[in-house]
């Protein structure tokens, strides 16, 4: 019987819902491209609950202890004295979430001699040592494709936002204001605005296919190249990598994962070579940009605005620069977790560990590392150190 330790978020401050905004959420049966939503054989919660705080458990208690598995639920992830460290020792499975990472280091990892499973009840593998869990045998999976489309609105949102300079006109009418200048002098359209997007995959291409109904002009790099039919569909401009692209885009999105190519690719140089006035948004991983750089392009205005809800670490510390940079549109790391996104990862999740518990395939799609190797989607869009 397997020891499950599952990482999530805290409940709200005001405690755990009993009641909802909606009543339900619209049943998504298949993405874009036809891979089909998370299939698990039963679950035993409401589409629509809170499942990705520690009350909701992802929906797993009773799947799991009826096989006689144990479940372990906390928030409590940092310093030696965790519940996290001081469970690992003897657990097999750990679950977690990328709003709320368990940061798997190759030091907890070597401290959890019986894990063989990482899943990542999300996308976003990043918090997991990958060479480590190689070196390990530690599998590691990710529910794709579950809140792809979760994060690609969130950049469309932000994309206005800014841009609309949406955010300080809010706060005008919340402060009891009606400067319509104070609110309009740093407000433009998109439209005819030239959008490109760092990795054109699930949410990129989604972030496109959405921008251009905007009639915005739309860009991207990607290590492999769409198909020809699409980029013809869309009008898009291919650009060989990210330092060819962002000098002619108005607004930049960035949707790759973060492993050694992209970490810190957005630097001082980089931003540098950016139009002044450009828009950056950022809903991959914070360290793909140089934390400090960013803050300095927004001083200096070589940037209008930074949005995202990507931080690093999580949570970010009261201090952290970004809070008060000026002309940001930042948000704590949610676009992946709406209640939509986590009816669908909570299923997937339950989807990989009936497979895992049943020695069957997981999913060619959710598999990240295998079998000592990048595998499935990993092999992909992951590059190991060695
Ligand atoms: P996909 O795997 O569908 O797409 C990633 C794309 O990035 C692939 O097309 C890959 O290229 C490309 N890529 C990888 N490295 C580079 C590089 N160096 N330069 C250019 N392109 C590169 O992933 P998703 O679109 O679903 O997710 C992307 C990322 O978004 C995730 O890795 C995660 O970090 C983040 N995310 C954030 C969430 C949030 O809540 N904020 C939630 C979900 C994801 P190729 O296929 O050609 O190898």
């Amino acid at each position: 019987m397997a020891k499950v330790l599952c990482v999530l978020y805290d409940d709200p401050t005001d405690g755990y819902p009993t009641s909802y905004a909606r009543d339900d959420v619209p049943v998504i049966e298949s993405y874009p491209g036809g891979q089909t939503a998370p299939s698990p054989s039963a679950i035993d919660f409401r589409p629509g609950a809170l499942l990705g705080s520690v009350s909701g458990e992802l929906g797993l208690r009773n799947f799991l202890e009826s096989q006689g598995h144990t479940l372990v639920v906390t928030s409590s992830k940092e310093g030696d004295d965790s519940v996290l460290d001081r469970e690992l020792p003897d657990t097999d499975i750990v679950i977690s979430q990328p709003f709320w990472p368990a940061y798997l280091t190759a030091e907890r990892i070597a401290k959890a001699p019986h894990l063989k499973l990482a899943i990542t009840a999300g996308i976003g593998s990043d918090h997991v040592d990958l060479d480590a869990a190689i070196a390990a045998g530690v599998t590691v999976a990710e529910v794709t494709y579950s809140n792809s489309i979760s994060v690609a609105e969130h950049v469309v949102m932000m994309t206005l936002g800014l841009v609309r300079n949406y955010i300080p006109s809010y706060q005008i009418v919340t402060d009891g204001g009606w400067n319509i200048a104070d609110a309009v002098s740093r407000s433009y359209d998109v439209e005819g605005l030239h959008v490109g997007t760092v990795a054109a995959g699930r949410i990129g291409l989604a972030v496109l296919r959405r921008l251009a109904p905007f009639d915005m002009k739309l860009h991207y790099t990607d290590r492999h190249r769409l198909p020809e039919s699409v980029e013809r569909e869309l009008n898009l401009t291919f650009h060989p990598d990210t330092a060819s692209m962002v000098p002619h885009c108005d607004v930049v999105t960035i949707n790759a994962p973060l492993h050694p190519e992209t970490e810190g690719l957005f630097d001082d140089k980089l931003l540098a070579t950016m139009k002044r006035g450009t828009y950056l948004i950022n809903t991959a991983r914070a360290k793909i940009v140089d934390r400090d750089a960013v803050v300095r392009a927004l001083e200096s205005g070589q940037l209008a605005g930074y949005a995202g809800d990507v931080w690093y670490p999580q949570p970010a510390p009261a201090d952290h620069p970004w809070r008060s940079m000026p002309h940001h549109g930042m948000t704590p790391h949610i676009s992946g977790s709406s209640l939509s996104a986590q009816t669908r990862y909570a299923a997937g999740t339950r989807e990989i560990l009936e497979s895992w518990f049943a020695r069957t395939p997981i999913r060619d799609e959710y598999l990240i590392v295998d079998g000592g190797r990048l595998a499935g989607a990993g092999a992909h869009s992951y590059s190991a150190k060695s």
